[in-house]
């Protein structure tokens, strides 16, 4: 996954940074690839931060979606905007 801006042109490195789904808790493969010497920002480690407290694996994630769905229909079938 991309993480931050990259910049057309700008080299591109992968970072292997062990991931889990907060949800499930589950293992999820792949690095980061990021703009090269974006990983030695502040900014990069707070982003890294976020996403580890938010990051969900592809199966959650669809669930997640499929609720929040279901949520808005249920939220318009009461009437509110
Ligand atoms: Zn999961």
């Amino acid at each position: 996954m991309i993480l931050g801006r990259i910049g057309e042109g700008q080299k591109r490195i992968r970072l292997e940074r062990e991931m889990r789904c907060t949800r499930c808790s589950k293992r999820v493969p792949g690095g980061i690839v990021v703009a090269d010497g974006f990983e030695k920002t502040g900014e990069f480690c707070r982003m890294l931060e976020d996403l580890r407290e938010t990051y969900l694996c592809g199966r959650c994630r669809d669930a997640k979606r499929v609720g929040e769905a279901a949520e808005r229909t249920r939220r318009t079938a009461d009437g509110a905007p």
